[in-house]
Order: C-alpha cells, then structure tokens, then sequence
C-alpha cells in the first residue's frame, strides 16, 4: 500500500524531518484559504500515486491566493497517467537552491535496509541508477546498531554536500530510517530534500510504501488507504481476499497458491504467451470465490484466454469446476478457457466441465501451451 505524499510527509515530521507548512484541499477555494493562511507563495500539487507529476503539470507554483485557486481548479480533476486527481495538497512555496535524494529501501541480497542519497535529486531514482549510478551512494543499516552518524556521514560526502548541512542531514536520515522501521515500510523515500536559499534541509516530496503484511500492526496507517487511488479490480480482490496484481500480458491467470502462480505464469512465458495477472485464489477456495476471481480475470479487456490451474489440496476440484461454469454463465465470457486440476476431486472436476463441453489438461505444460495458442487465436 503506498501513502500519498501528503500522508507520507506528516510521518517524516513526526519523525523530526523539516516539510513545509501545507493542508490539504478538495475544492479550489479550500486551497485559497489555505494560501491566506499560509501567505506567501504557495505549491499546489496534485495528489496521486505516481511519480513525475511535476511533469505531467500536476505541480504548480502560485503567487497569490487568487492565483492557488486557480491553479487547484486547473490540477483537480486532471487525468495523471490514468488517475484522476481528487485532492492537492498546498504547501508553502519552498525557496529551492538545490536537490538532492535520499531513501531507504529493503535491500534483499544483503538482507539489511540501505539508505540510499544522491546528488541528482529531483529525478526519479531508476533513471539516475540507470543514467549515472555513480551518483549513488548507499549504506546498509545493521538490524541492531540502527543508522549510525558515521553512515549519514558517508552519504553526505558522497554527495558532495555542502559541510554547514552535514548535522542537519543526518538527523533527517536517522529521522527517515526511525520513520521506515517505524511504519514497517518496503520503501520510504525523499526526491527531492532540497537546500533552501536560507540554507535549511526541507523536505518536499515524500513517498511511503507500506509493507501489506505488517499494516495490522498499524491500524493508524491503514486507514489512510485511498480507495479512490486503486483500480476496481485491487479493491475488489482485497475485499475478497484474493491476492491478485495486474499484468500487460493477454492470458488471465487463476491458480491457488502464490508459489504455483508464479509456476504457471513462468510456463506460460516458456511457451510465448504473457500473463495479463497474477492470481492466487488461496487455499480452499469456494465456488463463489473462485466466481468472484474470474469476474476479475474477465474485466481486463486484454485478457484473450484464461488458464485455470488448481492443485488440490484442501481446495476441492470439483469446487472449483462448479465456480468455472457458474462464473461463465453469470458472465457472458466469451474467451477461450484451459483448465488444469489436478489433485483432490480431481475426476469429479473433470466431470463437470466434461459434461459442460469444456476442455481439461493434464498436465501444466499442456494447458499452458493450449492457452497460449487460444489467445493467439489459434485452434487447439
Ligand atoms: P513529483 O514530480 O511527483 O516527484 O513531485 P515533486 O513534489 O517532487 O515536485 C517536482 C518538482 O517540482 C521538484 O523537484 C521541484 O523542482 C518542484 N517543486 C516542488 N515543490 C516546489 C516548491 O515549493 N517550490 C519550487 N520552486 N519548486 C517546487
Ligand atoms: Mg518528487
């Protein structure tokens, strides 16, 4: 789950990072009183969950209260990169010299978190690492030391940082680190903190991502889920308790198990196809589940053909079959399907499609090749 910048820069503070004064607002004359309050220049910046808005014109500086207003009537409602932009946050006007980047992400290979600083703030992460990664510089964290002055220390030389900032820069990367274990976050990032013209670290964008399986610990921070910021298909996948990510490819994929969907959709590849999903429909899956889940699979309209492969175990076969074809009916598909069962039930799930006109496979290599050829719109 990623928080918006708004939410993302409230927990830095609270961590003692430096953000500008800022609310945040849902029409354009909350955001001139919020430029009255705050007086002075103002940002308004739109707030969605991706990166570049600055670019895509979701960011604009504005002079005058009249001026914040028209600019949130511009940016509310804009379409960036395919979500529409419902709230801005408007924040004092920071007078910026420079930019620099600092984050702290799970690194897995060496099983520490490391922060990560560079001199190119400002611009996404992946291109300076991709451009110019000499330019970053990284320390991995020991689990139990914590962040150490020495370590901040090493990234603002790294950096080149001007050395009147150094004590300011390391409280804000102890305060960044403090805030990603605090959150139990996968990521926590700053691009940019910036050098203002009186010479203070600020930070002006924020960016948090939630690690899903550790926000029951925090209940706070999961209630600043935005359900307007999902597509449908995540909401209603959570909300049934189905693990699902969507995908670019054209072949809907429904397997239980998170380890034999990642089977399946390697086979797939194997064999010429992309999945359009992962899917894990979880153990012991109901029919009506199992209908929820393909109702899912069918409303990306680059699905060409969906493969089913079920291991039974505790999930029964024929469960499954009887949710296959009540799901088809109730959804009028009409791209090809492949199924795969193997295991509990599995002659009793093969009955009933049988018995529907349905094709079954036997093995994964089978069905994934029959997909594959199904979506290219070839006979099987
Ligand atoms: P992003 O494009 O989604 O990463 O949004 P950011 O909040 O990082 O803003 C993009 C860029 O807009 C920053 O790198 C700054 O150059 C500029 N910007 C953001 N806030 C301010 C501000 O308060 N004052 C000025 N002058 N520029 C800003
Ligand atoms: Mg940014």
């Amino acid at each position: 789950m990623n928080l918006h910048e708004y939410q993302s820069k409230r927990i830095f503070a609270k961590y003692g990072i430096p953000i500008p004064k800022g609310e945040v607002a849902i029409t354009p004359s909350q955001a001139r009183d919020i430029a009255v309050r705050l007086g002075g220049p103002v940002v308004v910046k739109s707030q969605v969950l991706v990166g570049g808005r600055g670019k895509a014109g979701g960011i604009k500086v504005a002079q005058t209260p009249d001026e914040a207003e028209a600019r949130a009537d511009e940016i509310l409602g804009m379409n960036i990169k395919g979500l529409t932009v419902k709230k801005v946050l408007v924040d004092q006007a920071a007078d910026i010299r420079s930019e620099i980047y600092l984050g702290a992400v799970l690194d897995r290979a060496r099983r520490r978190v490391v922060l990560m600083a560079s001199s190119e703030g400002g611009v996404e992460i992946e291109q300076v690492a991709a451009e110019t990664p000499e330019k970053i510089v990284t320390v991995a964290v020991h689990p139990f030391l914590g962040l150490r002055d020495y370590q901040a220390r090493i990234l603002a030389e790294g950096i080149g940082l001007p050395k009147e900032h150094t004590r300011q820069f390391i409280k804000i990367a102890k305060g960044l680190y403090a805030a990603y274990m605090g959150s139990d976050a996968s990521l926590a990032e700053i691009n940019p903190l910036v050098i203002t013209g009186d010479n203070q670290l600020l930070a002006v964008d924020g960016k948090i991502a939630l690690d899903d399986s550790a926000l029951f610990r925090h209940p706070d921070l999961a209630e600043m889920r935005d359900p307007d910021s999902e597509s449908p298909a995540e909401v209603t996948a959570r909300r049934h308790d189905l693990n699902y990510i969507q995908l670019d490819g054209e072949i809907g994929c429904m397997v239980n198990g998170a380890g034999l969907a990642m089977a399946t959709m390697d086979i797939v590849k194997f064999y010429g196809g992309d999945p359009a999903n992962f899917l894990d429909i979880g153990g012991g899956a109901q029919a009506d589940k199992v209908a929820t889940a393909l109702g899912i699979i069918l409303a990306d309209e680059q699905v060409k053909a969906v493969l089913i492969n079920i291991f039974g175990g505790i999930t029964r076969c024929d469960e499954v079959a009887k949710g296959v074809l009540a799901a088809i009916e109730s959804l009028n598909a009409d791209v090809p399907f492949v199924v795969r069962l193997a295991g509990t039930n599995e002659k009793e799930g093969r009955e009933i499609l049988a018995e529907a006109n349905f094709p079954t496979a036997t093995t994964l290599a089978e069905a994934a090749q029959l997909a594959v050829a199904a979506a290219k719109g070839e006979q099987a």
